[in-house]
């Protein structure tokens, strides 16, 4: 029986630094699993949803996807992002997309309007750029004045920083979307997990996943995807599942973390890393928020 009930969780990144004061973000992402949950009441998909809180998470300037994005060795600014709708397995991403606002606008163009799932580098710049998708022009004016740079990447900690969203909805539909400028200094055409359906991103009728992290270790585990999988194919419970996927990255020698939602709205945001950046809206109707 379809439980009503709908959830959410968010997240900021995974490189949160000891002892700093994340109490700006903390409020942030609060505010954003109230929006959400009322458009959630309001009957909204969970892939709208998704969006929507990716798209402000991106603008805010707070982490490092978007506006505060980091820049690559070269310079530059290389974002990648993805989504995932449950339903109907639908997906969409963009890597190493230059010069827009909005990535994940840019991976929702790319499902919805294309038959591929992935656009990489010039060609993704060309399709956002023929969709008439939100351009930057000067992204490091508005990464100075986001003072994103400082807080998110503290000299003891590799410099990380992504977001991402998983939702149930009412109706029981699952959705992630993921975004983020990768790992601060990157070899230029690097690209992490974050655009890797299956590694940062999932959603599928068991579990919908956004990670964050070394993203390459994330990959080599299918981190996302691999949860899913435990609950479908193992029986396991999403924490558990979840947290086995986070081992297998910290076996490995990685650190992140990551948020998702069953099924039944279950929660769980598991990480290996000094922090995870989260809030979430549980099935019971609270809201709970974390830095480390
Ligand atoms: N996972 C991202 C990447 O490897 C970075 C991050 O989450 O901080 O590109």
């Amino acid at each position: 029986m379809s439980n009503k009930r709908f959830s959410l969780a968010l997240h900021g990144g995974a490189g949160a630094k000891r002892g700093h004061d994340y109490t700006v973000e903390i409020a942030h992402m609060r505010g954003l699993v109230e929006t959400a949950r009322d458009r959630l009441a309001g009957g909204a998909s969970a892939l709208d949803v998704a969006v929507e809180t990716v798209i402000a998470l991106e603008a805010s300037g707070l982490y490092i996807a978007g506006k505060g994005a980091s820049p690559n060795a070269d310079g530059e600014y290389e974002l990648d992002a993805s989504l995932m709708d449950g339903p109907t397995l639908r997906a969409g991403s963009v890597a190493a997309l230059q010069g827009f606002k909005s990535p994940i606008l840019a991976a929702r163009a790319v499902m919805e309007e294309t038959p591929n799932v992935m656009l990489a580098g010039q060609g993704a710049i060309d399709f956002a750029r023929d969709r008439g998708l939100e351009r930057v022009e000067d992204p490091e004016a508005w990464f100075t004045r986001a003072g994103a740079f400082e807080d998110n990447h503290p000299p003891d900690v590799l410099p990380t920083g992504t977001v991402g969203c998983v939702v149930r909805d009412a109706e029981g539909r699952l959705a992630a979307a993921t975004s983020t400028a990768g790992v601060f200094g990157k070899r230029p055409g690097r690209v992490g997990d974050s655009p890797i359906i299956g590694a940062g991103a999932w959603a599928d009728g068991y579990a919908a996943v956004s990670c964050t992290g070394q993203g390459e270790y994330f990959i080599r585990t299918a981190v996302a995807a691999q949860i899913a999988h435990r609950i479908r194919f193992g029986g396991e419970s999403l924490e558990s599942a979840a947290r086995a996927a986070i081992q297998g990255v910290a076996d490995l020698g990685g650190h992140g973390g990551l948020v998702s939602v069953d099924r039944d709205g279950e929660i769980a945001m598991p990480f290996a890393s000094s922090g995870l950046k989260r809030a979430a809206l549980l099935p019971d109707g609270s809201i709970v928020s974390a830095a480390f």
